[in-house]
């Protein structure tokens, strides 16, 4: 037994703030840019990957372990294929599966290293079942199992193989399916063997985008980078102590996640959408706001519809996003005040900056969402005294439409249709007391009517 009880439990759902806007504040104003959609990539299809049901990966604590990290009880010397490396052991990574234990992983690593490699079989168990769990239902988690032909006809599953190669130069590496950790024996800080693991990965498991022409790019695929954050994040909602503490994990990921997303902001939908490919962390921070704003499943979809038909080019992003979320489930979305970002004067995060903004009087705050074509009703509950609406603007923003007063209570304004895409909405609080934004919503009208 080499760990007692690795059991996954299954994390909270995204943060999602309510409607609700507590406020002491009188006036706001609002813009609107819409922004148009990236032009149509060319269609295909893409074999699916080997995938089988899971249910019982997350199953409740108590019930079950339901990633573990054995012994191979009948180990294989083999030779890896990039580097020819000769390797006489290796430990199993085994997920419960279908009913049964199912060998996913063996790690194999040479000399004293056996440490390392539990370390990293229970890391790739643990995003193996984290993958499953949150991209899986989207569609967009592609599996890093493999079936080869047996000699009967019948099809069996083979574990993936990663390799701790201590006779290379360099970090981690992905190679035909195969993951290294290179210089395995370089001592190396337990957030960067997480990392790394995350990193390869994520390479393997995470639909890619690619064709950049960004000279800051890294490295050709999206996915790893991107893919890291995703399952650092989760690794750090396991309850369990893991190789690493799960808040240092998870102060990594929301750090990184929070740097990506502000580049995107920074830059701006308008010129990320000119010209996407130029601008690779800036698509990885794109997606991670779309996580912010409509939840894991929604972002999942945008990587699936990437990976289905070839789409997986950054100049694809928008049409993807179109694609992904045109159906009933995404017509709603809240804003959280977190999002917006001070335009001038003070605008201080809250306690909690995924859920609000403290606006100061006079000063203004601004957050973009997209939305889809179609008329749009925004909703904003009021807590306290009045608030006056002073008007919105859409499209050039040069005029401005008197929107009337909202009292305390619930308001909805309706907005006509326009067309999919970017939109900026901007606050300002215009009286004389401070005003705490904890978030908007944006419905979107079907058929004959708006819906509540
Ligand atoms: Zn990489």
């Amino acid at each position: 037994m080499l760990f007692g009880s690795t059991r996954v439990r299954t994390a909270p759902a995204p943060v999602r703030s309510t409607s609700l806007i507590k406020a002491l504040c009188l006036c706001l104003s609002l813009v609107l840019f819409p922004l148009s959609a990236a032009p149509p990539a060319a269609a295909d299809s893409t074999a699916a990957p080997l995938t089988s049901h899971l249910e019982s990966c997350l199953a409740a604590p108590g019930v079950r372990r339901d990633v573990e990290v054995v012994e191979d009880p009948t180990p294989e010397p083999t030779d890896d294929p990039l580097f020819h490396t000769h390797y006489d052991t290796d430990v199993l990574g085994k997920v419960f599966e279908d009913g049964a234990w199912q060998t996913r992983f063996r790690v194999y690593y040479q000399g004293q290293q056996h440490a390392l490699a539990v370390k990293v079989a229970d890391l790739l168990t643990r995003f193996y079942c984290y993958g499953r769990e949150r991209l899986d239902p989207s569609g967009a988690f592609i599996s890093p199992v493999h079936s080869i032909a047996m000699p009967d006809g019948s099809e069996r599953a083979e574990p993936t193989n990663f390799y701790l190669d201590n006779g290379h130069p360099g970090g981690g590496r992905e190679s035909d399916g195969r993951m290294y950790m290179l210089q395995s024996s370089t001592p190396r800080n337990p957030l960067e063997v997480v990392r790394e693991v995350a990193h390869e990965f994520s390479h393997l498991t995470v639909p890619g985008i690619h064709e950049f022409s960004d000279s800051a790019a890294p490295e050709d695929w999206l996915n790893g980078y991107l893919g890291e954050s995703l399952y650092m994040e989760w690794l750090g909602d396991d309850t369990e102590q893991t190789v690493i503490p799960a808040a240092t994990v998870s102060n990594w990921s929301a750090g990184r996640q929070r740097v990506l997303e502000d580049a995107f902001l920074k830059l701006g939908p308008q010129r990320l959408l000119r010209e996407p490919a130029a601008h690779f962390w800036e698509v990885a921070g794109l997606l991670l706001y779309l996580k912010q704003l409509y939840g894991t499943e929604a972002m999942a979809r945008v990587l699936k519809f990437s990976n289905d038909f070839r789409r997986n080019t950054a100049s694809a992003i928008t049409l993807n996003m179109d694609d992904a979320l045109s159906t009933e489930k995404w017509d709603s979305v809240t804003v959280p005040g977190g999002l917006a970002a001070p335009i001038d004067g003070d605008a201080d995060p809250g306690a909690n900056p995924q859920n609000s903004v403290s606006i100061a009087p006079g000063a203004a705050v601004r957050a973009w969402v997209f939305l889809h074509a179609g008329a749009h009703r925004l909703k904003i509950a009021v807590d306290g005294v009045n608030w006056r609406l002073r008007g919105a603007r859409i499209g050039s923003g040069k005029a401005w439409a008197p929107l009337g007063t909202v009292t305390a209570g619930t308001a909805s304004i309706d907005f006509p249709a326009s067309g999919s895409g970017w939109y900026e909405t901007q606050w300002r609080n215009t009286g004389s007391q401070p005003m705490n934004l904890l978030g908007w919503t944006w419905q979107r009208a079907t058929g004959e009517g708006t819906k509540q």
